[in-house]
């Protein structure tokens, strides 16, 4: 690295030539035995550390006029600190490889009349004045030490250089993926999406697993461009192919994931599972728990509502503790759905991006690079309120049952539907023995009954009770949502009110006075029964 940046930056082999201790890390330069006097007036050496912009893979230039250093205060011989060099005390994260560089402060002393270092040269030499200055007129001290630093490979897996996470000085937290090995099994409209941000990921190893060729739909539901050259091969090998210049350490299997492919896992920390069928899953899930990998999963459910779209984006975290236990509350669908859209392979890649988003979020919180603040392991995005809720505790149950009447006495866990009067009802989930009434209809509450137990949308929110709970009945499960505000509950209740207005005002517009007794026998149903 240092000898690539000499034979092409004039500036950094002036330095060299000059002799100054000059290394890099990542994306600074550094430069060691810089003397210095201290509180004390004795000779101390520090060292100079300066951001790196790369113009390319081989040329690089000044961020500003600061620098960094690795030192204590520098003092005069006047016995006081040095004037002019403004900035503070700050910390920068460095690499292993320079370990003995303790950032402590900035510098920050702009050269008067041009406003702006011509180059690193002269950025450095005008430091190395002001801060050595008096140590050379006391001791004879030196920074021309013409000291070799051991030039430590740059192991990065990028094919350039991230410089915008040394420039954030975050360098310390892009560390944390340097050991893992990723698989991704199923390259369909979410898993390329999920790909494209782990290529950008420094994670050490990438392994992509699909069978199935590139056709013309997937090119819909994928990011970047189309190479027409691409349709019919494998898509492992597609996505390889495309991101081959971004970084090293991608390979690809054109396979399918199942039990027999236990060698291919070897070594892998951490997979996602992006399979569209839900009868494809139940392997996959078996090998991974076996082999004690933690993985997400990503699942998506659409279904018209009147003309729209609307659906929930569902990502599960199955940690290596917890995995079987998650298995277990089937959150993800292990058998197909005839009536799911989303495997008739509709194009909807946005959802796919925010689907592969949140996944991938979830995985940099188990890494310690996000703030996990809640430990979800199931989180859903609701395409028709586009509310985002998790599930962290043991998940509490509901099932439904289709009555006539309601019964006098309600039971906890049990979602009561009455079609003939469009009502359901229920005991707040909380457990506060509240009866919750929710009114069924295209603009109340709709209950959709799946294998494991009823979905209900929009979300429950007991704003007039005194527990104020806020849940989401998906899948037979109750997933809590955050409580809401005043000023949110207000807004929930306005965006409630305008939707039943559009939606009589279209009714009208369609039906004419039937419509409209319709719609008015209605309301005035709803404004009884309403939450
Ligand atoms: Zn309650």
């Amino acid at each position: 690295m240092l000898r690539q940046l000499v034979s092409h930056n004039d500036d950094i082999k002036r330095l060299v030539e000059k002799g100054y201790a000059v290394s890099f890390d990542a994306a600074y330069l550094v430069v060691r035995d810089i003397p210095y006097l201290d509180d004390k007036g004795a000779l101390q050496t520090g060292a100079l550390v300066s951001k790196l912009v790369f113009v390319d893979q081989e040329h690089v230039t000044q961020d500003d006029h600061q620098v960094y250093f690795a030192g204590s205060v520098p003092f005069g011989l006047d016995g006081k600190p040095i004037p002019n060099l403004g900035g503070s005390a700050t910390q920068l994260p460095m690499s292993e490889a320079s370990a003995d560089v303790v950032v402590q402060r900035s510098f920050s002393n702009k050269p008067r009349v041009e406003q702006k270092f011509a180059d690193f040269f002269d950025k450095i030499e005008s430091y190395v004045a002001i801060i050595s200055g008096p140590a050379v007129e006391r001791y004879g001290a030196t920074p021309y030490t013409f000291r070799t630093v051991e030039d430590h490979a740059e192991d990065s897996v990028f094919t350039f250089h991230d410089t915008l996470t040394s420039r954030a000085g975050i360098s310390d937290l892009s560390a944390l993926f340097k050991d893992d090995v990723i698989a991704v099994i199923g390259l369909g409209g979410t898993g390329s999406y999920l790909l494209d941000l782990l290529v950008k990921t420094p994670v050490r190893e990438i392994r992509l697993f699909d069978l199935d060729p590139y056709h013309v739909h997937n090119a819909f539901r994928s990011p970047g461009r189309l190479d027409v050259g691409e349709f019919g091969k494998p898509k492992a090998e597609v996505y390889r192919l495309r991101y081959d210049s971004f970084r090293k350490g991608l390979t690809a299997a054109p396979k399918f994931i199942d039990a027999s492919c236990t060698e291919d896992l070897d070594g892998v920390t951490f997979a996602f599972v992006c399979v569209d069928r839900g009868s494809s899953r139940a392997g996959v899930f078996d090998l991974l728990l076996a082999r004690g990998i933690p993985f997400i999963d990503v699942g998506m459910g659409l279904r018209r509502q009147g003309s729209a779209l609307t659906g929930t984006l569902r990502t599960t975290y199955y940690s290596s503790s917890d995995g079987q236990k998650v298995k277990d509350m089937q959150l993800a669908e292990l058998s197909d759905s005839p009536d799911d859209l989303y495997r008739s392979n509709i194009q909807i890649s946005e959802l796919n991006a925010l689907n592969a988003c949140l996944a991938v979020i979830r995985f940099k919180q188990s890494r310690g690079f996000y703030l996990e603040e809640v430990p979800y392991y199931s989180v859903l995005f609701d395409i028709g309120d586009m509310k985002t809720v998790g599930s962290f505790q043991d998940p509490k149950r509901i099932r439904l049952q289709r009555v006539q009447y309601m019964p006098a006495v309600l039971e906890p866990g049990v979602l009561y539907v009455s079609e003939e009067f469009d009502i359901a009802m229920h005991l707040c989930a909380c457990g506060c023995g509240t009866t919750v009434k929710t009114p069924l209809g295209p603009t109340e509450w709709s209950v959709e009954e799946t294998a494991e137990g009823p979905t209900m949308r929009p979300s429950i929110g007991n704003w007039q009770q005194a527990c104020k709970s806020h849940y989401l009945i998906h899948r037979g499960e109750i997933v809590w949502a955050l409580k809401w505000s005043p000023q949110q509950i207000e807004t929930g209740r306005r965006a409630e009110e305008a939707r039943r207005t559009a939606y009589y005002a279209a009714l009208y517009r369609k039906k004419g006075f039937i419509g409209r007794l319709f719609g008015f026998a209605r309301r005035l149903f709803l404004g009884k029964d309403a939450q």
